[in-house]
């Protein structure tokens, strides 16, 4: 059976931190903890300053297991402002790393 993930395409992620803020709800997490965090990339190049947004799951994402039993999207994914991110079968989400660079995909435990 195939294991399941999170493809974020973070070239479009505006850093909204609205990932975040659905995981804790959906999870009922208290301040402090989630089970995504948003990180901050700043770098220059020859042209240019440019800034970057990943959403990093960590142990905690469950893939939010008791949603996707009820036929639902994960939180993060359902709210996602920019709609940049994707769950589904891992051997699926591979293809669309093909399509486009500043593409990652999470596979948690
Ligand atoms: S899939 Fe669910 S548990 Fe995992 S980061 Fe998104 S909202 Fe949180
Ligand atoms: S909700 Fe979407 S656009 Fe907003 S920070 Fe998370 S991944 Fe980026």
């Amino acid at each position: 059976m195939s294991r399941y993930g999170l493809m974020i395409d973070y070239d479009f992620c505006t850093g909204c931190h609205t990932c975040e803020v659905a995981c804790q709800q959906e999870h009922d997490y208290p301040a402090g903890k989630c089970g995504i965090k948003l990180t901050k990339f700043e770098y220059e190049t020859f042209e240019k300053l440019c800034i970057d947004y990943l959403p990093f799951p960590n142990d905690l994402c469950d893939l939010c297991k008791d949603r996707v039993a009820a036929g639902e999207l994960p939180s993060c994914v359902k709210h996602c402002q920019a709609a940049v991110m994707k769950y589904g079968p891992v051997d699926e989400l591979v293809k669309d790393l093909e399509e486009r660079h500043k593409r990652v995909l999470f596979v948690p435990k």
